[in-house]
């Protein structure tokens, strides 16, 4: 029998997810692809989600030390045309760690939360496919169909709720008496790198509302105003193209009068 691997984010896609492998029989592992930049009340609730569900959820390990380092490193502010922190501190330890565990395609599958009406651009990838299609995980991402990991990309994958809308979810997780991440009770629609730095503006103004986000934000800007000191200027030294992100944690500023980003949301693709 196939072991079931169930990345888990600490949102409630893939904690679906993780009920409805639970129901299979089949030998379930649960890892957190953790880019260190998460809520302290996800890493709460992943601990949570443990005992409802009776499974242990690993932690991948990235060689940088979490997105701040990784950002210093870098010496850019990812963005839809530059997103290394999606491979950096999210593919490459998941690759890691599915060849540490000697995974492959014939002893497991691995079952993603992804759903179609996310965002725009999880419509454009995803619209269309139902839970019964096949899919590997080169699928999913060329980045796993290359070099030593090129065997990775052959894992079977399974997207069981990318038809399911936002209300299916949140039903299913109340019907069943489920623990939620807090953090929807704070204005968020979305659980990951707090914040995210391809997210809605819903999400960055949220987290400059909440002591831990006005933290992550404050330590951003103060990368860029070191960036902005240089000399010789890098690419990509701004926080986000479009806002100054300043204004999120600006009790003078009112979040209305802040534009849309016109570019949308793009998150990450695993
Ligand atoms: S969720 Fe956003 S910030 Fe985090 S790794 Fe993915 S693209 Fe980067």
């Amino acid at each position: 029998m196939k072991t079931v691997i169930v990345p888990v984010s600490g949102g409630k896609d893939s904690q679906v997810v993780l009920a409805l492998a639970s129901l299979t029989g089949q030998p379930i592992v649960c890892v957190h692809q953790n880019t260190g930049w998460d809520h302290p009340l996800t890493y709460k609730h992943i601990q949570l989600m443990e005992c409802f569900y009776g499974v242990k959820i690993e932690h991948t390990v990235n060689k940088w030390g979490g997105m701040l380092p990784w950002l210093k490193t870098s010496a850019y502010f990812p963005n839809s045309a530059a997103r290394g922190c999606t491979q950096r501190l999210k593919q490459e330890p998941f690759a890691k760690w599915l060849l540490e565990k000697g995974y492959n395609a014939d002893n497991c599958e691995i079952w993603f939360g992804m759903r179609s009406d996310e965002s725009a651009a999880r419509n454009d990838k995803y619209g269309g496919i139902t839970m019964e299609d096949d899919f590997t995980l080169g699928d999913i991402s060329r980045f796993y169909n290359e070099g030593k990991r090129k065997h990775l990309g052959l894992i079977p994958v399974k997207l069981p709720v990318v038809e399911w809308s936002t209300d299916d979810v949140f039903n299913f997780l109340r019907i069943s008496n489920a623990p939620l991440n807090e953090l929807y009770n704070k204005g968020h629609t979305r659980v990951g790198c707090y914040p995210c730095f391809l997210a809605r503006k819903a999400e960055w103004v949220a987290c400059g509302k909440d002591p831990v986000g006005v933290k992550h934000l404050s330590d951003l800007i103060e990368l860029e105003e070191e960036w902005s000191a240089r000399p010789h200027k890098l690419k990509f030294i701004k926080v986000h193209r479009t806002w100054d992100v300043r204004n999120f944690i600006d009790p003078n500023v009112n979040p209305d009068d802040i534009p849309e980003d016109e570019h949308g949301c793009g998150w990450c693709s695993i």
